[in-house]
């Protein structure tokens, strides 16, 4: 299997080379970008399995970045932030990145992040190959055409709105969504109630799946951004 290839699109050098050296040093090929132009220039023509994407580029807005990309492509596209970079951040999870690394990050949490954003690769295709209609995650299982949801085999009694949330969080298994995806997506607006109303549903939904609601295994909260469903090994 030919080695994946990052394309890294950072301004900074001591952040781009800390970034290149891992890669290196644990089997990835990349390619790099300093700034927004050769970022959409090298995406489009090498096809890259992963972008890592700056928000702050000389150039032009990462976000912008994010949204041509999106355009024309779903390649998956984690994004790197400084923390005072919060509402970018969310914004660019809203127009389509699939997750977040801020500023200053770990390596083992930037080989943490690129893992998973490749399991959930794989994961698609194997779900597009089998063209199911059934969604299977541990020891959940979601049967979309019947409209139902089962833990452990026993059917799971879910209002209609926890069940929406449950398919929303499942369809995107592995990807961060933010309250404004959510609840556009639940109740076709997002106000401020709204963001209240999804975090009561969440609790009632967590109840009802997981087996210690204070320590969730299926729905992880990122505080101030979303929910995020994970992938259960
Ligand atoms: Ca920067």
């Amino acid at each position: 299997m030919n080695k994946p290839l990052i394309l890294v699109v950072e301004d900074d050098p001591p952040v781009r080379n800390l970034i290149t050296t891992t890669l290196k040093t644990n089997d990835y090929r990349y390619l790099m970008a300093a700034n927004g132009e050769t970022a959409i220039l090298e995406a489009s023509s090498h096809n890259p399995d992963i972008v890592l994407l700056d928000l702050g580029l000389p150039d032009m807005d990462g976000v912008e970045v994010i949204r041509n990309i999106r355009s024309w492509s779903n390649l998956p596209i984690i994004v790197i932030s400084a923390r005072s970079e919060d509402n970018d951040k969310i914004e660019a999870l809203d127009a389509g990145a699939d997750d977040y690394l801020t500023k200053p990050f770990s390596v083992e949490e930037l080989l943490a992040r690129l893992r998973a954003t490749q399991r959930r690769l794989s994961f698609m295709t194997a779900e597009m190959l089998a063209a199911s209609s059934v969604f299977v995650n541990g020891k959940l299982r979601v049967d979309y055409a019947g409209g139902c949801a089962y833990l452990d085999g026993r059917e799971l009694h879910l209002t209609p709105i926890e069940y929406k949330l449950l398919c929303l969080l499942s369809k995107n298994v592995g990807k961060v969504l933010t309250h404004t995806f959510i609840t556009q997506n639940i109740w076709g607006r997002s106000w401020e109630n709204d963001v209240a109303s999804l975090r009561v549903f969440m609790a009632t939904l967590r109840k009802k799946l997981e087996l210690e609601p204070n320590f969730p295994q299926y729905i992880q909260t990122h505080i101030g951004v979303g929910y995020r469903m994970m992938r259960i090994e």
